[in-house]
């Protein structure tokens, strides 16, 4: 019988987990023992030789079984250097530990240690040690996802003392099925996977794990999938003349690729069931122009389009470029934000309501909690994976719109479909023909004048640039203050002869729009943002990103932030700065190496994936359904085919069950959030 309640409690319930420990694992978003459990190692450490002093040889790993003579520490810099003086039957080495200072006093004469690490010039580098027990140096010792201030050690020894709970989770799957799949118990899955024998235990346990997480997700789909079925939209006519007078109005003739989706879009609009389509398309692909004709499809039938977007400075960037187009066109738009004035929002609401506005643009929030249409037939909801699930069900159920979800994060298709998969998807698979590839290089502070040389050169020509500030911590509020002190310092040195002007999410709406008008119009040659800019903003005379302390960053988002330029012919230039490379993570490393490597975006999801631990999503919390824990989307495709046709016979299980409400549930309280 499974029993949740023990999966459910506090992380301090476990012994040897104390306050203090509890908060880093809370940071991990590990509060229960149950979390605790499904908290996957990212790798496990490689098998290595036992071997003798004597023996070692050349740079080969191994771990030794030595006893100490004396040990000693000394500083350099910030780096605390304990030495000790270790010896077996065949010989003596010098082992060195960095940055450990409180382990001098464990070294005494005669303690006996296991060391894991490699030979090296000075001795031994020691990666990991053990007194007593061999848990850190054992073959197969799992590596966990952990934050700077969490030793493996105490990942380690926590998850240890939370197997003997592993039963508590039940059996989800009936002895047939498992019998039929030769698939482990899921408990003996769960202590396979975090204290594996064999490489192979730990993959079998691994598979287990996913593919009770792919059966959730296929029975929390299909439940969605009937809900879906008992809603009703009305079929739009073919495409008509404010289509083609849209058409011709565009500064340019659209792609295949545009063509090909605003093609399927058309089909999905001519039937009764509500169009449930994702667009994706990589940064700068031309999506906005696809989301406008389909808005307009519902304008010229007499009806209403809404544009949703994820945050105000998205919507007001949103409202910017179609206002213009749709003046032209004789369509009247609106631009509803919670920092419009009350006033002002009563009478744009009105407009609404009696359908005198053609397309409303606004923030997600904002538009579902306080709008009334006089008569919706299209929704735009951009970057979907910022949404909660349950908010696009909520907003198909009240009004049954067809609606278009566009996103920019670049997931695989094969992922997209199993993630998403109750929806269509369209894929803009290549950008407007002139442009050329964004070239990016990586520097480190010590060169970061350099960039700044090369950024102003772009700007003598007459070319603009973005400043992106370091990621800080803290509130909104914090957030801005950082920005804006940058912004004065960019003033002072650096940017001294141009005009610089500064974005974040603190400013008001106003000021907000003038400085993103300004800059649109030339008026400001640099651009110092917070990640406001991540998404839609469009300025193609913008050529050339400086990223500060970009190692801080994430794969995506860095991505997202190097799309604002490159958005025109010139040839765009996106310069990272990092930190110095000793302060850099060894998965920062590779997010950089990464961005310079490729700037398709299909392929940088790819690498993210692998660098994170396959399956760990962006946004994975905010999406509900993404949140792949153990599953590797390339490598488990034949699992994820088994998923599906066991889902059928699988309705009605009840662990399974009982968790495809939870993923549903989680979904719904992100909506609300
Ligand atoms: P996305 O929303 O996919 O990031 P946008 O729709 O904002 O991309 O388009 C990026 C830029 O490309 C915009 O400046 C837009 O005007 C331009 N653009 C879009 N489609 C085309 C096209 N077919 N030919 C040339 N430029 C285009
Ligand atoms: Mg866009």
């Amino acid at each position: 019988m499974p029993r949740p309640e023990v999966l459910a409690r506090p992380v301090e319930t476990l012994p040897g987990v104390g306050p203090a420990v509890a908060r880093k694992l809370s940071r991990l978003g590990l509060e229960t023992t149950g979390e605790v459990l499904a908290h996957r190692p990212r790798r496990y450490e490689s098998a290595a030789e036992e071997r003798t002093v004597a023996e070692l040889f050349g740079d080969e790993e191994a771990v030794l079984d030595v006893s100490v003579r004396r040990a000693s520490a000394r500083r350099r810099g910030r780096l605390h250097i304990l030495t000790a003086h270790v010896e077996d039957a065949t010989g003596e080495i010098r082992a060195t530990w960095f940055n450990q200072p409180w382990l001098e006093a464990k070294l005494v004469p005669g303690t006996r240690l296991r060391l894991r690490g490699k030979p090296n010039r000075f001795g031994f580098q020691v990666s990991s040690y053990d007194i007593g027990d061999a848990v850190e140096t054992a073959d197969l010792a799992p590596v966990y996802p952990s934050t700077a201030d969490l030793a493996q050690k105490t990942l380690r020894a926590v998850t240890e003392a939370a197997l003997p709970l592993a039963r508590a989770g039940g059996e989800p799957l009936p002895t047939s099925v498992r019998v039929a799949e030769t698939l482990p118990l899921r408990a003996d899955a769960v202590v396979g996977l975090h204290r594996p024998r064999t490489a192979d235990e730990a993959e079998a346990s691994r598979r287990r794990l996913a593919l009770d997480e792919l059966l959730t997700l296929q029975l929390a789909l299909r439940r969605r999938a009937a809900e879906r079925e008992t809603l009703v939209a009305e079929a739009l006519p073919p495409p008509g003349e404010l289509a083609s007078r849209y058409r011709a109005a565009l500064p340019f003739t659209l792609t295949e690729a545009q063509e090909q989706a605003i093609a399927e879009i058309d089909a999905d609009l001519g039937r009764t069931t509500p169009m449930q389509r994702l667009l994706q398309g990589d940064v700068g692909s031309g999506k906005t122009a696809v989301a406008l004709h389909t808005l307009l499809r519902a304008v010229e039938v007499g009806r209403q389009g809404a544009l949703m977007a994820p945050t105000e400075t998205l919507a007001e960037q949103h409202f910017l470029t179609i206002e213009e187009l749709c003046g032209e066109l004789g369509v009247r738009v609106a631009l509803l934000t919670s920092s419009v004035g009350a006033r002002e929002r009563r009478i744009v609401r009105q407009l609404v309501a009696s359908g005198d506005v053609g397309i409303a643009v606004g923030t997600h929030a904002l538009i579902q909690r306080d709008v009334e249409f006089a008569d919706l037939a299209v929704a735009v909801v951009d970057e979907q994976h910022r949404f909660g699930v349950e908010q696009r069900a909520a907003l198909a159920e009240g009004r049954a719109p067809h609606v278009l979800h566009l996103t920019a994060t670049p997931i695989p298709r094969t992922l997209a479909l199993t993630v998403y998969g109750d929806l269509a998807v369209s894929e803009i698979a290549a950008p407007p023909a002139e442009r050329k590839p964004i070239v990016t290089a990586w520097v480190t502070e010590e060169r970061s004048a350099e960039a700044y040389t090369r950024l102003c050169r772009h700007l003598d020509d007459g070319r603009q640039a973005y400043v992106v500030c370091p990621l800080v911590e803290g509130s909104e509020t914090t957030i801005a203050r950082a920005a804006e002190d940058e912004a004065e310092r960019l003033r002072a040195h650096e940017l001294r002869d141009y005009r610089v002007g500064c974005a974040h999410g603190r400013l008001k709406t106003a000021e907000r729009r003038a400085v993103m008008a300004a800059f649109k119009a030339g008026e400001l040659d640099v651009l110092v943002a917070t990640t406001v800019i991540e998404v839609g903003v469009d300025v193609p005379n913008a050529t050339i990103m400086i990223v500060q302390e970009a190692d801080r960053f994430g794969l995506a988002q860095l991505h997202q932030l190097r799309g604002r330029v490159g958005r025109g012919a010139e040839q765009s230039y996106c310069l990272l700065v990092s930190r110095h490379r000793d302060e850099v993570s060894e998965p920062a490393l590779e997010r950089l190496e990464a961005m310079v490597a490729t700037t398709d975006g299909f392929e940088l999801a790819e690498r993210d994936l692998e660098i994170r631990g396959e399956g760990q999503l962006v946004g994975a919390r905010q999406s509900g359904l993404t949140d792949l824990r153990y599953t590797r989307l390339r490598a488990d495709r034949d699992l994820l085919e088994r998923a599906k046709s066991l889902a059928a016979e699988l309705e009605g299980e009840p662990i399974l069950e009982a968790a495809a409400d939870r993923l549903l549930g989680e979904a719904a309280h992100v909506g609300e959030s």
